[in-house]
C-alpha cells in the first residue's frame, strides 16, 4: 500500500484529500490518504500534494512549525511522487519573479513563476482544456474523453524553464492577446499545475496522477 499525503497547513487540502479518497473506492487502489501536518506525517509518505490556498502563508507556517526542512528533503527524493497546485506550485517553485521576498520557495521545481498572473480574485475564471496530449485516460470514468473545467484562482504562471533538459511542458492556454502561457508542467517525480483540479467536481486529473506518479 502507498501513502499519499496532503500537505495540511493551510489552503483546500481537504478537497484534495476527497478526490484521491474517491478515485481510490473507485478503482480500488492500494493507497491511503492521510493530512500532513508534522515531519513524522511526512515520513509516512510515499507521494505529496500541496494545495492551492496562498504561497505566502504556507511558506511561513511550514517554517514557524518546523516543517519546511523536512519538506524541502521531501520533495527533493526522486523516489517520493510530488504534486503542487496554484500556491503549491508557488512553494515547489525555483525562483519567483514577483514579491520575490514574500515566498521562501522549496526550491525543487526548475522554473520561474509569476504568482498572481492573470489578475486580481474578481479575473478568476473556468477554462475548458483538452489533456489528452499528455493524459493516459482511465476508460473506466464515466467523464472518460470529455474537456476538463479548469478552475483558476489568482493563479501564476510558470514564466521560464530553468532547465530545459528535465522540466517538460504538460499544458500551455492561449490568451486573447496571442501569447501561450505554461501553465502545467513535469520534472521527472513532481507535477506543477497553475490551476487547481481539487476544486473541479472531477477526480480524472487526481487518478492520472495516482497511475502515472504514484502506483
Ligand atoms: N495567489 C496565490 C498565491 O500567490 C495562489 C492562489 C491559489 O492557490 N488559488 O499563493
Amino acid at each position: 500500500t502507498k501513502t499519499v499525503g496532503v500537505l495540511a497547513l493551510q489552503g483546500a487540502f481537504k478537497e484534495h484529500a476527497e478526490l484521491v479518497v474517491a478515485c481510490v473506492r473507485e478503482n480500488r487502489y492500494p493507497i491511503t490518504v492521510c493530512e500532513v501536518r508534522t515531519s513524522e506525517e511526512l515520513n509516512r509518505c510515499d507521494a505529496l500534494i500541496i494545495p492551492g490556498g496562498e504561497s505566502t502563508a504556507m511558506s511561513l507556517i511550514a517554517q514557524r512549525c518546523g516543517l519546511f526542512e523536512p519538506l524541502q528533503r521531501f520533495v527533493q527524493n526522486p523516489s517520493k511522487a510530488v504534486w503542487g497546485t496554484c500556491a503549491g506550485l508557488i512553494f515547489l517553485a525555483r525562483e519567483i519573479t514577483n514579491d520575490a521576498k514574500l515566498v521562501t520557495p522549496l526550491q525543487a521545481l526548475d522554473v520561474a513563476v509569476q504568482r498572481n498572473a492573470f489578475g486580481r480574485q474578481a479575473q478568476s475564471f473556468v477554462a475548458q482544456c483538452d489533456f489528452t496530449s499528455f493524459m493516459t485516460p482511465n476508460a473506466s470514468m464515466r467523464n472518460s474523453g470529455q474537456p476538463f473545467s479548469t478552475v483558476f484562482i489568482r493563479a501564476p504562471v510558470i514564466d521560464r524553464i530553468l532547465n530545459a533538459e528535465s522540466v517538460q511542458i504538460l499544458y500551455e492556454i492561449d490568451t486573447p492577446a496571442g501569447h501561450n502561457l505554461v501553465v502545467a508542467v513535469r520534472q521527472k517525480n513532481i507535477l506543477g499545475t497553475s490551476f487547481h483540479p481539487e476544486l473541479a467536481d472531477d477526480n480524472r486529473f487526481h487518478d492520472w496522477f495516482l497511475r502515472e506518479f504514484v502506483l
